[in-house]
């Protein structure tokens, strides 16, 4: 079975937190969290639509002028979402640099921040051609968990503890559809963009006994159409969904582990801070932080399938096994 999300650190577990996520068959990815991005090539960053930052300290936020340098003058929309206080902050980020020749820029370049409360959703427009300013009034919606969603997956937020509030991150697919090779090349057939719009047909309840023409070859100049429905049953098998889940930056305390087992209860995959060994655990907790065991513990919890650390303080440089192995030992512990 081939994941519909690619997840992977956008840097080494030392360096700035982030996870990349690229989507099968498509030329798109997902962002959680903005600090240092230049491991990321241009094309990469560009196939970003959706950036989710858990929070604004530096080391999460300060990519946001590469991205933005890398989108300005295209005909793009770019959605960022982040906590309390996210408008304020991206406004300033965006006031700091004078914007008088933009207006002559042939694509409308859009800016869509949403701010995520306890309670409620503030979102406003920031268009390149007017300098960045904010579009109107903020919008304000009701904060239900989710905060972007299409046919095939969406992606949601828990509001944490980093003695500011912290986003974490769930991407969650609605059900995963398997492509069997073999049958595609039995048919005559390549792999190719078309199975992702196959897919988005299934996601989006489409007649299975509707019409689906598949283009593929060079230039797609080979078609060939099937009935729906009859093409799912021969190349594809239906199973979960996949389930990624990000939490960077929270302290250890009851509220937060409740909230963070249940928000990433059965993940595929768990990316989860671990600034500091158990012998430190003091620092972990002045700091707002997790202890590797902390993050194994979270993880067991959780029952996640797997789980990778990042964000280890520079102290412990040379000796990430260290880290690795007191939340693999608390993961793989009794309860
Ligand atoms: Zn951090
Ligand atoms: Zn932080």
């Amino acid at each position: 079975m081939r994941p519909s999300f690619h997840p992977r650190l956008i840097n080494g577990p030392f360096d700035d937190p982030g996870l990349f996520v690229s989507f099968l068959f498509e030329n798109r990815a997902i962002l959680f969290d903005l600090g240092d991005i230049y491991t990321l090539s241009a094309r990469d960053i560009l196939k970003v639509t959706h950036v989710f930052i858990s929070h604004t300290h530096m080391d999460h936020f300060a990519g946001f002028d590469r991205l933005l340098r890398l989108f300005l003058g295209r005909d793009k929309n770019l959605y960022l979402f982040g906590p309390e206080g996210f408008l304020r902050n991206v406004e300033g980020k965006l006031a700091g640099y004078e914007w008088n020749l933009v207006k002559n820029f042939y694509y409308r370049f859009t800016l869509f921040a949403t701010e995520v409360r306890h309670d409620c959703l503030l979102t406003n427009q920031y268009l390149c051609q007017n300098r960045f300013l904010p579009a109107g009034d903020s919008e304000k919606m009701n904060f239900t968990g989710i905060l972007h969603a299409e046919p095939a997956f969406s992606i949601s937020a828990m509001v944490l503890d980093h003695s500011i509030p912290c986003l974490g991150f769930t991407i969650k697919e609605r059900f995963h559809v398997n492509i069997k090779k073999d049958r595609v090349s039995g048919l005559g057939l390549e792999i190719g963009p078309w199975l992702g719009q196959f897919k988005q047909a299934l996601f989006n309840g489409q007649d299975p006994e509707s019409e689906f023409e598949v283009k593929f070859g060079k230039d797609e100049s080979g078609k060939k159409r099937y009935i729906l429905g009859d093409l799912a049953k021969q190349i594809a098998l239906i199973t979960p969904g996949q389930k990624i889940t990000y939490i960077s930056d929270v302290i250890y305390h009851k509220s937060n582990v409740e909230k963070i087992v249940s928000f990433a209860k059965g993940a595929d995959h768990l990316f989860i801070e671990a600034g500091f060994l158990e012998q430190d655990r003091d620092i972990a907790q002045k700091k707002f932080h997790l202890t590797a065991w902390q993050a194994g513990r979270i993880a067991k919890k959780a029952r996640v399938k797997q789980f990778t650390l990042f964000h280890f303080s520079p102290r412990y440089m040379g000796q990430d096994h260290l880290l690795q192995k007191e939340a693999r030992d608390a993961f793989d512990g009794y309860e």
